[in-house]
């Protein structure tokens, strides 16, 4: 098994590996910026082994990435959502996503929720020229994507839907 931190590297790119670098760690924060809060919808949408899910959110609670409460709506039950430094990662996020878009193939687009225009590469809005931060983005699926799977987060993300807005 590979280790999890780059002991030796003096890098912030390194230090900020060892936060975010792991298999499936980018996915739970995508999530999370798309409104997953709860444990059971990280789980159908992401479809991965719920130990793995537990160390992950687990080590980004750790990380002070994301903040683990009481769910208001179901005793003994607990939600995770992103806190200033989560938030601080979307233009990562963002970039990494259109990268994606740009060399293996496009699936979501991001818009500036005010104004419904699309970002540009950078994350702002060619209309208003505003960096818009993650709550004040939209997004919705590619022309011609679908989501390919039918669990309620991607149900609820086959229409376009307003960052960091709880899912249901
Ligand atoms: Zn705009």
């Amino acid at each position: 098994m590979l280790g999890k931190d780059y002991e030796g590297q003096f890098c912030t790119l390194a230090s900020a590996l060892e936060v975010v670098g792991e298999r499936w760690t980018l996915l739970v924060l995508r999530d999370a910026f798309y409104g997953v809060r709860r444990f059971s919808d990280f789980a159908v949408h992401l479809d991965i082994p719920r130990a793995v899910l537990s160390e992950r959110l687990r080590s980004l609670v750790e990380h002070g990435v994301l903040e683990r409460r009481e769910d208001p709506e179901r005793a003994g039950r607990h939600v995770y959502e992103l806190t200033n430094a989560g938030r601080a990662l979307w233009p990562a996020l963002h970039a990494l996503l259109r990268w994606g878009e740009r060399f293996r193939s496009p699936r979501r687009h991001f818009a500036h929720a005010a104004c419904g225009t699309r970002l540009d590469e950078h994350g702002a809005c060619p209309a208003c020229g505003k960096l818009p931060g993650p709550e004040d983005v939209q997004t919705r699926l590619a022309p011609g994507a679908r989501s390919g799977r039918d669990d309620r987060v991607s149900l609820a993300l086959s229409e376009p839907h307003r960052l960091l807005q709880p899912l249901a």
